[in-house]
Formats: structure tokens, C-alpha cells, sequence
């Protein structure tokens, strides 16, 4: 398989397009390492060390990481790095956690036994990730499921395969024992045979919401447990008292940020009625400066769609949103002598919210801008999807800030900022937006189940015909 740079539209790497049989014989591996290898007899304590190696040698090797990712995906090379740089932090917090996933001795009306709980390692995972933030999509998950105990076996995406098969060379050298990282690289088929293998205990995904339910649907045969990191429509609501000039910040943030191929992308910009006007002016007025180029580039702000189909795409979209009667006010057509495939940011006004464009996930530089009246209406409207992965409030208004954030539904709700994440807090969506969280506590949690022991007390025999 290719993989070709989105800026230059040539292809830079190449990779094997693997099959169900690597499928199977990496699921092989991750399953002798789990139950029988080394690792099954390292210590929490033990796994904690390794995973802070790991996140040493990441951080050594940030530049390179980002370089790659940025050949491979077309991001900023500034925001890759900055994510590379961040990305040991979630090796260090889970390495951290590893060693306290203590269970609970449990006060019960069972007098006559002592009832623990233990959480145990779920076993060999398989992590299918998407093409936007290749290594951060699986380290959310490696970090979480390595210091449960689990092993893995990868699916990167078919686009950006490059920096999981390097950070396979990393983990080598950290010294994680054979078989506990396997990547098979390939497309869909690939995904879908991990999915349906017996030998998987789980599915950790981040991708589109379609995938993400067929995925769902082909785990039930097994009822192989599945986390789903899927698709939004995220609302960013901005209210009269909000600080307009910073709210306009948040917005371009929200949406042209990473050329609006983020999941939690603000693609719907609600406006109060008395601020409509002048808030779009000065969105419009800073859109026309965004500098489009070189995402190598220290000075360019939006580099290209990562690839061939998605810029399609998202001409199709700016297509359909026309024919559906939005207004189109800023851009709207592709750019083709900076590179291979650039999109004007753009910016339809007067949307309304039932339009197609305003439900469907573009993840592309789309704005679509709808008008409110009053609180009700923008909670009404910002809750009007089938998504709930992340949405914002802007105002000055403490009250109101508090207030709309309880009623407005998606996992991640940002109170006057936009696109901030932190490996602390619990990440994932409400609705079709997905399924379980990724990072925080809890995490590590989702990579492992829970076991209840009754150990009893007397030593006498106990009416076998009796329940309790
Ligand atoms: P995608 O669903 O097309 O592909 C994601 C991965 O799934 C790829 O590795 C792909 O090869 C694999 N795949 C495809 N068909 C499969 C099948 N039948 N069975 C198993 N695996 C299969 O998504 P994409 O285009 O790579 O990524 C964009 C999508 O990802 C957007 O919808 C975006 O919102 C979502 N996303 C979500 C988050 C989040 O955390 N919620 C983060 C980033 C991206």
C-alpha cells in the first residue's frame, strides 16, 4: 500500500497490505504473550516502569514522530509536535496508575465470608485508529490498556500507518516482551477480520460512526467487548455577553484547527439573534486571513485534507449545503496551486438546523453558522443531533455559564475555549458519538473486568438447597 503526502500528493512510504491470516497469526502472538509469556507474570509496579521507558524514548523522539505524521496526514507540523510532546505525559499518568487498580473489601450482610473484588486484565485487545491523530488515537488506549496488563494487536489507519509501525520499534526498545505489540497494517478488511476474531477480548476504535456501528454489530457475535471513539456535530454556542473578540478566537479554533479534521470539530457555530451580524463580520474578516501552505511551514495556520477522499468529500459537501439553500459568505472552493488538496476555509451562513449540513460530520474546514433567540433555543438547537461528543458556551455570565453547560448533551462541554484536552479527563461521546470514555481514572478500567471472591469463614458444611 501507499502512502502519499497529502501536501505534495506523492506517495512517501509504502507498507504490505496484510490479510486475515497476519490477522490471525498477530492475535496468535498477543495471545501466547498474554496468557503464558513473560508479561502474563510482570508485576503492576513492573509494567508501570515499562510504560515510563517508553514514554522517555517517545519524548526523545517527538520531532521525528511529528515529521512523519505530518507527511503522512498533512497536519501542522507545529501541532504535531506539540501532541508528540504531550503524548508521554498519558505514559506517565497510566504508568502511574497501573499499580493502583485496588478492589474493594466489601461490608456485607454475608457475615460468614469475606467478599473482595479484583480487577483483572480484559486480555488481547485489538485498537483500529483513524487518520487524523494516528498516535494519539492509539496511545489514548496503549497507555490505558498496557498498564492493565493487556496486549494488543493495531490496525492503524490505511492512510497514516507510518508512526504506529515506528512506535512498534520503540516498544521494542523500551523492552516490552515479544508478542505484547503487534501492528498489522491494511485497510477495512483487515479491521473488520481483527473485529470478528475469537481470539480478540476486546475492540478499542476511534473512526467514523457507520464504522463504528458495523463494528459493533460484527462484536456481538462474540459479544467481544467494544469501546467506540466515533464522529460529532459539536455545537459552539455564543451568547450577547460573551467577550466577542475572544468567542471569534474560539470559533476559528474550533473549526479550522487541523482544517476541521478533529472529532470534536465546532462545525456548527450557534449565534444570538443581537450579535449575529457583527459576530459574523469579524469571523468572516479573520477567516480571509488564514494563511494556507506548507504544513512544514512555522507560518502556515491550515495545511491540506489528509487525503484523496476526503477532500472530495469535502467538496461534496460544500456542494450540498448550496443546493440545500445555506448562504454561502466565506470560501467555497478548493485551492490548487499551493498543493495537492486544499480547501478555502468556509463559512455557510443562515443555516438551519435540520439541513444535511448542518447533521452530517463533514470533518473538513465547514462552518455552518445558525441563529438563536434565546437560551432555550440554543440548548433546543445544540442538542438537536444524534451526536454528543464535545460542545462550548460563550458567555461572561457565570450563571449562564453553568446553567447551559448541565443541559447541553456531549461528553466534553468547554466553557469560553475550544479543542483543549488533557489525558486527565474522561474523554469520549453521548449518542451515536460513541461508546465508553479514553483517558482519566477510569480508563484503565475499560481495559479490564471486575471479579467478585467469596472466600467462606466457618468450614462447615452449608445446605446445598439453599441459595445465600
Ligand atoms: P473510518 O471509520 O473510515 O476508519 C477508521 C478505521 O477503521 C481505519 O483504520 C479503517 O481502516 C478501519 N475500518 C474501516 N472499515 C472497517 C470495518 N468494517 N471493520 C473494522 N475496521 C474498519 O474513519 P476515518 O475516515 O479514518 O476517520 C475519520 C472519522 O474518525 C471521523 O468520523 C471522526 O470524527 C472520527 N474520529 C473520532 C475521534 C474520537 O475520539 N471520537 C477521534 C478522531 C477521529
Amino acid at each position: 500500500m501507499e502512502s502519499v503526502n497529502p501536501y505534495t500528493g506523492v506517495t512517501w512510504a509504502k507498507v504490505p497490505d496484510g490479510d486475515a491470516s497476519h490477522v490471525d497469526a498477530a492475535v496468535r502472538a498477543a495471545r501466547e504473550a498474554f496468557e503464558s509469556g513473560p508479561w502474563s507474570t510482570f508485576t503492576a509496579t513492573q509494567r508501570g516502569h515499562l510504560l515510563r521507558k517508553l514514554g522517555d524514548i517517545v519524548a526523545r523522539d517527538a520531532e521525528e514522530f511529528a515529521r512523519i505524521e505530518t507527511a503522512d496526514n498533512g497536519k501542522l507540523y507545529r501541532e504535531m509536535v506539540g501532541q508528540w510532546r504531550y503524548l508521554p505525559e498519558y505514559f506517565y499518568y497510566f504508568a502511574g496508575l497501573a499499580d493502583k487498580t485496588a478492589g474493594d473489601f466489601l461490608a456485607s450482610d454475608r457475615t460468614n465470608f469475606h467478599i473482595f473484588t479484583k480487577h483483572e486484565p480484559m486480555g488481547v485487545v485489538g485498537a483500529i485508529t483513524a487518520w487524523n491523530s494516528p498516535g494519539m488515537l492509539l496511545i489514548m488506549k496503549l497507555a490505558a490498556g498496557l498498564a492493565a496488563g493487556c496486549t494488543f494487536v493495531v490496525k492503524p489507519s490505511e492512510f497514516t500507518p507510518i508512526s504506529t509501525l515506528e512506535l512498534a520499534k520503540r516498544i521494542d526498545e523500551a523492552g516490552f516482551p515479544a508478542g505484547v505489540f503487534n501492528v498489522v497494517t491494511g485497510g477495512g478488511a483487515v479491521g473488520a477480520a481483527l473485529v470478528s476474531h475469537p481470539g480478540i477480548d476486546k475492540i478499542a476504535f476511534t473512526g467514523g460512526t457507520e464504522t463504528g456501528k458495523r463494528i459493533a454489530a460484527s462484536a456481538a457475535a462474540n459479544l467481544t467487548r467494544v469501546s467506540l471513539e466515533l464522529g460529532g456535530k459539536s455545537p459552539n454556542v455564543v451568547f450577547e455577553d460573551a467577550d466577542l473578540d475572544v468567542a471569534v478566537n474560539g470559533a476559528i479554533a474550533g473549526i479550522f484547527g487541523a482544517s476541521g479534521q478533529s472529532c470534536s470539530a465546532g462545525s456548527r457555530l450557534l449565534l444570538q439573534d443581537s450579535v449575529y451580524d457583527r459576530f459574523l463580520e469579524k469571523l468572516i474578516e479573520q477567516t480571509k486571513t488564514i494563511r494556507l501552505g506548507d504544513p512544514m511551514d512555522p507560518e502556515t495556520q491550515m495545511g491540506p485534507l489528509a487525503n484523496e477522499p476526503q477532500y472530495r468529500k469535502v467538496l461534496e459537501c460544500i456542494e450540498m449545503a448550496k443546493s440545500e439553500g445555506a448562504k454561502l459568505v466565506e470560501g467555497g472552493d478548493a485551492v490548487t496551486d499551493i498543493g495537492a488538496y486544499f480547501v478555502k476555509p468556509t463559512i455557510f451562513a443562515e443555516v438551519r438546523n435540520e439541513m444535511r449540513i448542518a447533521q452530517e460530520e463533514v470533518f473538513g474546514p465547514i462552518l455552518s453558522v445558525i441563529r438563536f433567540k434565546d437560551e432555550d433555543e440554543a440548548i433546543k438547537i445544540a442538542n438537536d443531533t444524534r451526536f454528543g461528543l464535545a460542545a462550548a458556551v460563550w458567555t461572561q455570565n457565570v450563571h449562564r455559564a453553568h446553567r447551559v453547560a448541565a443541559r447541553l448533551r456531549a461528553g466534553t462541554v468547554w466553557v469560553n475555549a475550544y479543542r483543549i484536552v488533557t489525558f486527565a479527563a474522561p474523554f469520549g461521546g453521548f449518542g451515536e458519538s460513541g461508546l465508553g470514555r479514553e483517558n482519566g481514572l477510569d480508563a484503565i478500567k475499560e481495559f479490564m473486568e471486575t471479579k467478585a471472591i467469596y472466600v467462606e469463614l466457618s468450614g462447615q458444611p452449608r445446605d446445598p438447597f439453599k441459595l445465600g
